[in-house]
């Protein structure tokens, strides 16, 4: 290699991206927004590796779906010639670990996780390689009320972030030998129209006919338009189910759309699916996805457990958040200014004071004269410059100057100093809590 290559700026690799401190306060506003309301529902946290066996994704996810065919970083381990996976979804693992650890023993269970999931695909707007989702699974029940309640408590969610005008469209994919029975019928209607298929369409006929019916492609939408629906070969019992949520939604007052061409793209799925869609993202408009899946369970070796969940999309989640001009702010409390030597010593010690009780505090380090010190705390965005200059040196006192709302600058001890901190903290927290309230 050549000699100037020792000095070699990397660059994260493309679909794999950094994000930034200029962005982490709306993630954790996210977040946190996300835990509050999970929490508000009995969703207990579990967190499981980004690395499974890769037979495990062929097995819950589907041989013939997009996710195994094409998007899986999968390798074999070079020394024991496992086959691994970066997961590219939450629930198959998820599964994995409720029955290694047979989390449903005693009864059922609602848990949620977040984290990085991976998929090899076409970098865009909304699309990336590694990507995070927030995903929630309920194990042991069986009615449509726990979806209900899944759905409802997204709805908060959306309101608790201020993203109004997200929609909601749910559908029923029947269980699996409706679905059969369906496929039959599909694949005659769909030979029937062959001419029309594109590609992707033709590959799909015989190993995974009801994801054409998700195709985009505009040539084929009249002919998807009128095949034959799904709908009127469920039996009593699926039909009762989805009824049963419907009911459920209009009574919480949860708008929805029954969209009888939401399949989603895994195979685990029957019965409930559902998707939350916003037409202010473009192309990548699908913010959350969901449904049961009654048969997962006892497909990944543990008793047979009916169950359901969801998994929404971070990133769009963030751009979203932004398109509607939502803010989140990491600015301290406290910028401390301190000029001088003394003043400096007092500093950290005065610091610590503040923190004790409850602030957080930017502590001016470096020297400077008071005028740069100033600027460094205009910009920080605090709220309140705290000041220890000769002049409060000599008389053992702070001064407290408001840096974002009109008001003098006064002396005071550092315990008056944080009385009045308190205050507006105490404000500050009011008013938070009251748009929680939504
Ligand atoms: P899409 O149709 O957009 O590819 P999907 O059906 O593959 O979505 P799911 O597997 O249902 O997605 O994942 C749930 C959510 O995770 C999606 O609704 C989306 O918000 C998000 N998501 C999926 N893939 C990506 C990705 N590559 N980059 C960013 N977010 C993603
Ligand atoms: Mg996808």
């Amino acid at each position: 290699m050549a000699e100037n290559n020792k000095n070699t700026q990397f660059q994260s690799i493309k679909g794999f991206y950094d994000i930034l401190p200029e962005h982490t306060p709306l993630w954790l506003k996210l977040e946190d927004t996300a835990r509050q309301v999970l929490g508000q529902y009995g969703y207990r946290n579990i967190r499981m590796p980004a690395v499974e066996s890769t037979d495990l994704f062929v097995r819950s996810v589907g041989e013939h779906t997009d996710i195994v065919e094409k998007e899986m970083y999968s390798w074999v381990d070079e020394l024991n010639g496992d086959r691994l996976t970066l997961r590219p979804e939450g629930t198959a693992g998820c599964v994995r670990a409720v029955v290694e650890h047979s989390l449903t023993y005693n009864g059922p269970q609602r848990l949620w996780y977040m984290g990085p999931m991976f998929r090899h695909e076409n970098v865009q707007k909304g699309r990336q390689r590694q990507f995070h989702q927030i995903g929630a699974e309920a194990f042991g029940y069986t009615g449509p009320d726990v979806e209900a309640e899944q759905i409802i408590m997204l709805a908060r969610l959306w309101r608790a972030l201020g993203l109004t005008d997200v929609e909601l469209q749910i559908n029923t994919i029947g269980d699996a030998s409706e679905r059969a029975e369906y496929r039959k019928t599909l694949i005659a209607y769909f030979e029937q129209h062959a001419g029309l298929l594109d590609e992707d369409a033709r590959r799909r006929l015989h190993s995974n006919p009801l994801r054409i019916l998700d195709s985009k492609n505009p040539r084929m939408q009249a002919m998807i338009e009128a095949a034959p629906k799904l709908m009127d070969q469920l039996g009593a019992e699926t039909r009762v189910h989805y009824d049963g949520l419907c009911r459920m939604l209009q009574e919480a007052g949860v708008a929805f759309v029954h969209n009888p061409r939401l399949v989603r793209g895994l195979d685990y799925y029957n019965r409930t699916v559902f998707e939350w869609v916003t037409t202010r993202l473009g192309s990548q408009g699908t913010i959350a996805g969901g449904g049961r899946y009654d048969t997962l369970v006892e497909r990944l070796g543990g008793q047979p457990t009916p169950a359901c969940g969801f998994a929404m999309g971070m990133e769009r989640i963030f751009l979203l958040m932004q398109e509607y001009g939502v803010t989140a702010s990491d600015a301290p409390d406290v910028y401390l200014i301190n000029v001088g030597a003394e003043a400096e010593r007092l500093a950290l010690n005065v610091a610590e004071q503040l923190r004790e009780a409850g602030l957080s505090v930017a502590m001016h380090a470096g020297g400077g004269s008071f005028k740069s010190q100033m600027k460094k705390a205009d910009r920080s965005g605090a709220r309140y410059a705290v000041i220890i200059a000769e002049d409060e040196v000599r008389v053992g006192q702070v001064s407290l100057k408001p840096l974002r709302e009109a008001g003098q600058q006064r002396s005071c001890s550092v315990n008056e100093c944080i009385a009045q901190l308190n205050i507006a903290q105490l404000n500050m927290a009011q008013l938070n809590k009251e748009q929680l309230k939504t």
